[in-house]
């Protein structure tokens, strides 16, 4: 099937409310121009480098969301254009993307990264780790940086139950956390979760944001991911 019959079939799967981020990393451009010819806007990237190039080269009204992890020297590059950063996993991040954003005199809108995975590797805070750094009341020393939501990845499994649960645990700790510490703030809304195998599950738990790539754009060969 071609790029634009993928994004319709999972366009056709996913809830008016639910908004969808075309996962584009390591896809050429005439791929990205098909999606957006047939009426994608937001696209995702893990790559500063990457990201960057395609901003260049692509239609100025798509809305480009970092999705992978940052590395604090690089978050110049995209800190000019990008829309949202699902992956703030850190506290020194955060601080770096605050900075960025004022030298080009931006607010950036961010998610706190979770770490709900039971894998070793995967990045982001624990709810315990980011309760304890809302309380702290440091959040308000980043002007330039507007905290949206959260995100997480599950455990890469075939036990669907394994995600759901994960995917669960992520939505009630949005929850405690929207009401501890964003309860007046509309803006506080965006649960990113669920990715090409899983984003229906995500779905079902309350995702507000999935991240779909190879549903879409076809399988990345296995030196590209
Ligand atoms: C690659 C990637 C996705 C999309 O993965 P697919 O399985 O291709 O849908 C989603 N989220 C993140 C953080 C990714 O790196």
């Amino acid at each position: 099937m071609s790029v634009k019959e993928n994004l319709a079939s999972v366009k056709s799967r996913i809830p008016t409310g639910v908004k969808l981020v075309a996962v584009s990393k390591t896809k050429p451009i005439e791929a990205i121009m098909e999606a957006y010819g047939a009426g994608q806007v937001i696209f995702g990237e893990n790559k500063p480098q990457e990201l960057t190039q395609k901003w260049n080269l692509l239609p100025k009204d798509i809305e480009w969301h970092m999705i992978g992890h940052l590395q604090t020297n690089k978050v110049k590059y995209i800190a000019p254009f990008v829309s949202l950063i699902h992956s703030v996993d850190s506290v020194r991040l955060l601080a770096t993307v605050d900075k960025e954003a004022a030298k080009n005199g931006r607010v950036i809108d961010c998610l706190f990264q979770q770490h709900i995975a039971k894998e070793e590797t995967k990045f982001g805070f624990s709810t315990e780790e980011l309760e304890e750094f809302l309380s702290s009341g440091e959040l308000a020393q980043y002007p330039n940086v507007r905290i949206v939501g959260v995100m997480g990845m599950a455990t890469f499994t075939e036990d669907e139950s394994i995600v759901r649960q994960e995917f669960r645990g992520l939505r009630e700790s949005f929850v405690r956390i929207k009401q501890q510490f964003f309860a007046e703030a509309d803006y506080f809304k965006e649960i990113s979760m669920g990715m090409s195998d899983d984003y229906q599950i995500a779905i079902e738990e309350g995702s507000t944001l999935v991240r779909v790539g190879s549903a879409i754009f076809g399988e990345r060969s296995y030196s590209e991911q």
